[in-house]
Formats: structure tokens, sequence, C-alpha cells
């Protein structure tokens, strides 16, 4: 049988990382000693008290069976403390919460929601390829706001014809940005909101990096500008934040509409997050005071190693306020693509091509500080010769 695929499959963007997975193997294949700094994947274990709690409460058949859809109301309630705690922004948990299996399955499912087929998305670029594959999933069409360098890689929303921001539904955004390692500020999010509620257009903003900062910055909620509750929602992801990321846990919080549209859709297609998870997960958030300022310091100290070495080796890059990413623009006579296999063929280094992240990633590529400090200076001693 000739199996056809639907156009809306079709229609995805092609996975620009192929050719870069498949030299990464072969190198791994060839027994060479690879420096895997292209993962955007925690390197060290989920803390032990977050897997005590899932021990207790996956021995505890009460656990076994479906979860609730909408997730544990306790589960509820400690989001919402964090986020008064954490942001200042009150959020009701019972309409205005709702946890997620991962953001990215919120993220992705939400244009279902929103998007009539034909109406435009405006997402940022580069950015985080499930913005886009959701939208086209939905039928809807994807409009790119470029992030660059001149603007700090903020999302330029004069820039938009008023013609087309009439015709937007959804706008995508990150900040901590990935891949950029951008950061933006209350007053931003104020215009934003400014621009959406104008338009009409529904804000998701994905906050999976919130939490990782350095030099004593701390990221605000898109949720305290004001009016941003009226028009938007923030998606969160414990992944990054407590090494989560194999377990599946997230939420997004905000407009209680927003909120219970993405609840209905969901209701269709999944039946919650496993409720031992989730119990892990009310641990996780309940001791995050005590448990944030570890992981801040050991990416920081990386940050420290991988942007000084870059800068003192002339190879020229901001220090990255936030995320664990480094957003370093290509050497002289190299595109991304070519940069990524140079520093591959050469230093048995990987790091991402930026044009994997749309087409305003070109010209740049992106480290992930997600090795130890030892292996960053190797790949550093290792890079100072090919450069
Ligand atoms: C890692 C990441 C996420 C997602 O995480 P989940 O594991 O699905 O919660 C979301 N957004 C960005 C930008 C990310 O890099």
């Amino acid at each position: 049988m000739l199996v056809r695929v639907s156009d809306r499959l079709k229609a995805l963007p092609p996975y620009l990382f192929v050719e870069m997975d498949k030299a990464k193997k072969k190198a791994r294949d060839e027994g060479r000693d690879i420096i895997d700094l292209g993962v955007g994947d925690p390197d060290t274990p989920t803390p032990q008290f977050i897997i005590d709690a899932l021990n207790s409460a996956v021995r505890d058949p009460s656990t076994h069976r479906y979860a609730l859809d909408q997730g544990l109301p306790e589960l509820r309630d400690e989001i919402a403390s964090w986020y008064e705690r954490r942001f200042n922004v009150k959020v009701d948990p019972k309409e205005e919460v709702l946890p997620l299996i991962g953001s990215k399955e919120g993220i992705s499912h939400m244009p279902l929601a929103f998007i009539n087929p034909g109406d435009i998305a405006l997402v940022s670029d580069p950015c985080y390829p499930p913005y886009k594959s959701g939208v086209i999933f939905a039928g809807g069409k994807v409009e790119l706001l470029p992030l660059l360098s001149d603007n700090d890689f903020l999302a330029n929303l004069e820039s938009i014809p008023s013609a087309k921001a009439k015709k937007a539904k959804l706008i995508y955004l990150n900040y901590p940005n990935n891949p950029t390692a951008a950061v933006a500020d209350e007053s931003y999010f104020l215009n934003v909101v400014k621009f959406a509620s104008k338009h009409g257009i529904i804000i998701c903003h994905d906050a999976a990096y919130s939490e990782l900062s350095y030099d004593g910055y701390k990221a605000p909620s898109f949720l305290s500008a004001k009016g941003a509750k009226e028009t938007g929602v923030e998606f969160h992801s414990l992944s990054k934040t407590f090494n989560m990321t194999g377990w599946r846990i997230g939420f997004v919080v905000g407009n209680r509409d927003i909120v219970q549209a993405i609840a209905k859709v969901k209701s269709h297609i999944d039946s919650g997050i496993f409720t031992a998870i989730q119990r892990a997960g009310i641990a996780a958030l309940k001791s995050y005071d005590r448990y944030i300022g570890s992981i801040r310091s050991r990416y920081e100290a990386r940050r420290d190693v991988l942007c000084d070495g870059l800068n003192k080796i002339g190879w020229k890059v901001q220090r990255s306020k936030a995320t664990f990413y480094v957003w370093a623009r290509c050497l002289k006579g190299y595109d991304s693509i070519k940069m990524a296999s140079h520093l591959l063929n050469e230093a048995d280094v990987v790091a991402t091509p930026g044009v994997g992240f749309g087409p305003n990633g070109e010209g740049y590529v992106r480290f992930a500080f997600t090795v130890c400090e030892e292996r960053i200076k190797e790949a550093l001693s290792r890079i100072n010769k090919i450069v």
C-alpha cells in the first residue's frame, strides 16, 4: 500500500538538524571523543528529594489510575502559590492554572483552540520549533517576527504592518529566549500587551527558562505587566528548572477563557499527567526556594568559563544573563551549517547551527553549557586551535 500522509504533515518545516545528527553519530561511531554543546537538556540528575517524592507516590496504588484531566487540586494550588511567591502575580488555581504533559504539549496544542484554517500566528524567529508546528497542525499560517541583534533580540512589534496584525490570532514569544539567550523586561511585556489588546491577538509567552538566570538577575513574568491577564497566557516547565526533562510536567497560567479552551482541547486528547509525577512536581515547587540557588550557581560558573573562554580566544560573545545557551555569531567566512561542521570535524565539538531555529538564526551557532566545567575547558582549548 502506498502510504499517503496528510497535507498538514507535509506542510511541517523540514528537520534541519538531520545532517548534523548524522555527522555527530558517525563521529561517535568512529570512537572520537565528542563534546556535545548541542543539546538543550540538563546533564545532571533530578534532585534526590524529587525522586524520593515520586518513589513514595508510586507505591500508593491510588496513583495508578487515570489522573484528573485538570490536574490534582493540590498541584494547581502549589503552582498558584509558587507563582505568587516568585512573581507577585495572583492566579486562580481552579480556572487560571492548567498542568501540562510538559510545556511543549500545551504549546503545540494551543493553536487547535484558536486557529481557524488560514488564520495567522506571529512567531518570533529564530525559535523553539513547536511554535511553528503547532500552528501548521491547526491549519494556520506562520508569520515570522525576526529577532535581530540590533534590537537585543526583542521582536519589534512596530514593524508589523497593521493589516497583518489585524489578521493575527496568536503571537508566540519566549524570554529568556532559546536560542538567543536574550531577556525581556516588564516594560517590553507592557508594549506587547498594548499591541496585542489593540489588535485582539492572544499572547502565548513561553517562560521555560525563567528560573535559570545569573548575576542576580531575575526574569519577570509576562503576567506581571498591567493588563497581561486580559490577553494572554504563560507557559512554564519543570524540565529545565528541576532537571526533569524526561518526566513530562509543565503548566500554563493566565487568562481564564484561554486556559479553559486549552483544557477542552486536552480533554479530547490525553488523560492527564501520571498522578505520582504530579506529586513529585508538588514536592519540587514546595522546595523551590531552598533548591534554586544551587542550580543557578552551577550554570553561572559554566557560563563564566564558556563566555570568558570564547572571548579570550577572540570569539566575541555576550555573557548570557539567563538560559543555558550562548548565541555566537559565526566566524568570518562561515554560515551556520559550515561553522557547526567545522567545529565537529576539526575540534570534535558539537554546536547547533542557528538556521535550524529559522531563517533569522542564520549567521549564528548555539552553544549549550550542559556539560561540566572541565569539558567546557577542553572544548575551548580545542576550539582555540581551529579559529
Ligand atoms: C525545553 C523547552 C521547552 C519545553 O519543555 P518541556 O520539557 O516540554 O516542558 C519549552 N520551550 C522552550 C523554549 C524550551 O527550550
